[in-house]
């Protein structure tokens, strides 16, 4: 069966066909500036040198989706030769509150109770939405599957999601920590266990999804008991443009001083923060790496500061399991920064913690990376998300 995964942004869609019985890649593409003047759709089938590339006014998400659907029938650059043949289409949507655990066969009911979400991710979830309702009228009679971020986190217990606020805003308004990552987390999660060759069941492990977003997820048993995004993805770490954790006061704080609004301090929060803010240089660790090298120190400091973040949320969540078994690296800079995965595991040699520099020097592929006397394994494992959602689509829809 061959699954077509959606992930839809709201100028952009990211795209993979996927035959599930030998889960192997067949085509994938982007759709970009959806609604904006230069949309385009650039197609990869996979095996063929010569990418597709048109670019072509469109303006909807509908519309975005037609184009996708001409690119995997083209004749030559196509991997299917009618919408028949997809079996399933899985769609990736950001917050489900804390109405889904799993994945879900979507239907009206799971579109309503997306729409309730909206609250709770505002930038996400319509183009989510938008996505889901474009392949709907384009394909009824194909089976649609929503595949959540939120969702692997729900087994938190409510110590680690409650927040100390007055209980009634989590009764009035679900105001807690949902976490966000959850299908990279548990994916690379899922791959530890094979890759040691140990049951899931067996297995402390921590998660750090190191991306231009990042996250660390503690994971007891297979499941997530603690996560350093919270109500929103602006919680936990230092992230490329986020600030990640800080007292709250600081907020009203800048909004007197600099005489701003209240939402565009938040906007500063999200989008001039993190290691763009502190380095006043790039939200990119490529270009922190050459500023270092050139002698900037604010850059220097950033990556200290982002390591030291980092770090800090590993002991916190060796000390919630009570010990750790593994330690996994994935996304942009924790799979390609052999750098920054060195920084964050400088100091960590009591804990049993021991990086292999050799080892290290790698990127975008699967390994261990700890020294043979290290108690803890340490791992470096390119996410794939669309494969996580593909699966779930095929379970579900088999
Ligand atoms: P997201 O999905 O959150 O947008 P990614 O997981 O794709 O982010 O990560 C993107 C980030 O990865 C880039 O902003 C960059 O900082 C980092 N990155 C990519 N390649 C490298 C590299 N070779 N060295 C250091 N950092 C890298």
């Amino acid at each position: 069966m061959k699954v077509l995964v959606i992930n839809c942004g709201s100028s952009s869609l990211k795209y993979q066909v996927l035959n599930m019985t030998s889960e192997t890649l067949l085509a994938k593409g982007l759709v970009e500036r959806i609604g904006i003047e230069g949309s385009a759709i650039t197609h990869e089938k996979i095996g063929l040198e010569e990418k597709f590339k048109l670019v072509t006014p469109m303006e909807s998400h509908k519309e975005a989706i037609e184009h996708v659907i001409k690119a995997l029938t083209d004749s030559e650059h196509g991997v299917i030769n009618s919408l028949n043949d997809i079996g399933a289409v899985g769609h990736r949507v950001v917050h489900a509150g804390e109405k889904y655990a799993n994945s879900v066969l979507i239907d009206d009911n799971v579109i309503a109770a997306l729409e309730e979400c909206i609250e709770l991710a505002p930038l996400h979830n319509p183009p989510n939405i938008l996505g889901i309702k474009a392949c709907m009228e384009l394909m009824p009679k194909t089976p649609m599957v929503a595949v959540f971020d939120t969702a692997f986190h729900q087994t938190m217990p409510p110590e680690a999601y409650i927040y100390a606020l007055p209980y009634k805003y989590y009764e009035k308004y679900k105001i807690r920590r949902y976490g966000f990552h959850g299908t990279s987390h548990k994916y690379v999660a899922e791959r530890t266990a094979d890759m040691l060759g140990v049951n899931l069941n067996d297995l402390k492990i921590i998660t750090c999804h190191l991306g231009n977003g990042a996250s660390v997820t503690a994971i007891k048993r297979g499941k997530c008991i603690e996560t350093s995004m919270g109500f929103t993805p602006l919680e936990g770490l230092v992230m490329g443009t986020r600030s990640g954790d800080l007292d709250p006061s600081i907020v009203s704080f800048i909004r007197d001083k600099e005489g701003i609004h209240l939402h565009d301090v938040i906007d500063v929060l999200n989008k001039e923060s993190g290691v763009l803010g502190i380095s006043g240089v790039s939200s990119d660790f490529r270009d922190l790496d050459i500023a270092v090298e050139e002698g900037n120190e604010r850059a220097s400091l950033a990556i200290k500061v982002f390591a030291h973040k980092v770090r800090f949320y590993i002991g916190a969540y060796i000390a919630e399991m009570n010990g750790v078994d593994a330690i996994v690296f994935t996304a942009g800079v924790g799979e390609n920064s052999a750098n920054m995965r060195s920084v964050i595991c400088a100091e960590l040699g009591n804990l049993g913690i021991k990086l292999d520099l050799v080892k290290n020097k790698v990127r975008g592929k699967e390994t261990i990376i700890s020294r043979d006397d290290s108690r803890v394994a340490i791992l470096l494992i390119p996410t794939n998300e669309e494969l996580m959602i593909a699966r779930d689509t095929y379970k579900i829809t088999r």
